[in-house]
């Protein structure tokens, strides 16, 4: 039996969303007709946004739905291009490519965006600010509120993709003093391929997608109503279970407690409950990932592999991580249906697993 320990990638959908979804699909309506059909459509997503604006204590008007959270950072991102741009160095790729020319925001060695790098760099101006609420390969939640508070002051307006947060910690769009906010459906137990861009009011409108008038004129094309649907029942379900969530800490400190020789990275900070990123010096995170899927056990590399040769993270290497430590990097994720036996044959199997490699 395999065990999935690579939820931050994508977590297993959880039973109620697949009934709802498999429940729509067998439905026929465009979301756009008047007919009885359509209206049933539209039902269908106007109760997904009232869900998912609950989930990030928004106003349902502000919530746009998109293909993915790509697609949402991709809207702000572009909207912004003609201006200044600050975003970290350990954003994910969907907002570090989306705009060329954008600057980086250093980061400390524990994986916080620096607040006075970045007040030193307001002082030049900047139209967006876009940083993340929580970091995908460590799991270090960043000080968004105390990053808007320095945005504002400048007139800079604040971007935040919170797809590992959602779930994990309460996100009020309010408390944080954002602009935009980015959420993907299958971080929290939904389908893949949906995500939202929340906007709160006042804040520009943005828009990427243009063609029909769907979702009030902001993103044309017909709406993905099997997905929008379990988008809403996984963001009603992540808020309810918020509290079991917070328990998967105490599997993931059982693995940092008891595998010897690992580095741990960005546990003196504040983290979400489910991630640990480690290396095992001198044993190459491909080699680690290998023998761990052989022994049916699935986790991420914290490195890229790209022509034969294992490449640091872009998020190690902006902490400052030695590259000889980040190339021999492991992303641990649990999820909610994550059991206290899997981290117990996790700990075992890598604890035999790391006396070969070290032989
Ligand atoms: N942002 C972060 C922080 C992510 O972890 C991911 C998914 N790996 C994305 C954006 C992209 O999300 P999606 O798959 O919905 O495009």
């Amino acid at each position: 039996m395999t065990i999935y320990l690579d939820h931050n990638a994508t977590t297993a959908i959880k039973p109620p969303v697949i009934e709802a979804v498999a429940g729509v699909m067998r439905d026929t309506g465009n979301a756009s007709s008047v007919h009885a059909a359509g209206r049933s459509a539209r039902a269908h997503v106007e109760d997904a946004r009232r869900h998912v604006a609950a989930l990030c204590r928004a106003d349902a008007k502000g919530v746009i739905f998109t293909s993915g959270a790509t697609e949402a950072n991709n809207t702000v991102l572009k909207h912004f291009a003609s201006g200044r741009i600050l975003t970290s160095g350990i954003e994910h790729p969907s907002v570090i490519e989306a705009v060329a020319g954008t600057e980086r925001i250093p980061v400390s060695q524990n994986g916080i965006v620096d607040l006075s790098a970045l007040k030193k760099m307001l002082e030049g101006g900047a139209s967006l600010v876009s940083v993340m609420l929580v970091n995908n390969e460590t799991g270090v939640i960043q000080p968004v509120a105390e990053i808007s508070k320095l945005a504002k002051a400048t007139g800079a307006r604040v971007h935040c993709d919170a797809v590992q947060a959602a779930g994990r910690i309460p996100i009020d769009i309010t408390a944080l003093g954002i602009d935009y906010l980015t959420l993907s459906a299958h971080k929290m137990g939904g389908p893949q391929g949906v995500g939202a861009l929340v906007t709160v009011a006042g804040a520009p409108p943005v828009k990427l997608i243009h063609g029909g008038g769907q979702e009030r004129r902001q993103r044309a094309g017909t709406e993905n109503i099997a997905g929008i649907h379990g988008f809403g029942i996984a963001a009603a379900a992540a808020l309810a279970d918020m509290e079991a969530y917070h328990k998967l800490a105490s599997l993931r400190d059982a693995i940092e407690a008891r595998i010897d020789g690992i580095t741990v990275f960005g546990n003196k900070s504040p983290r979400v409950a489910n991630t640990t990123c480690f290396a095992l010096e001198g044993v190459p995170a491909d080699t680690q990932l290998m023998a761990l899927d052989l022994a049916g056990i699935c986790v991420s590399s914290g490195s890229a592999c790209s022509s034969g040769s294992v490449k640091p993270s872009h998020v190690l290497e902006a902490m400052g991580i030695a590259p000889a430590l980040a190339t021999a990097a492991l992303r641990v994720s649990l999820g909610w249906n994550t059991t206290a036996a899997d981290i117990e044959t996790f700990i075992e199997t890598y604890t035999r697993l790391k006396k070969t490699w070290q032989k």
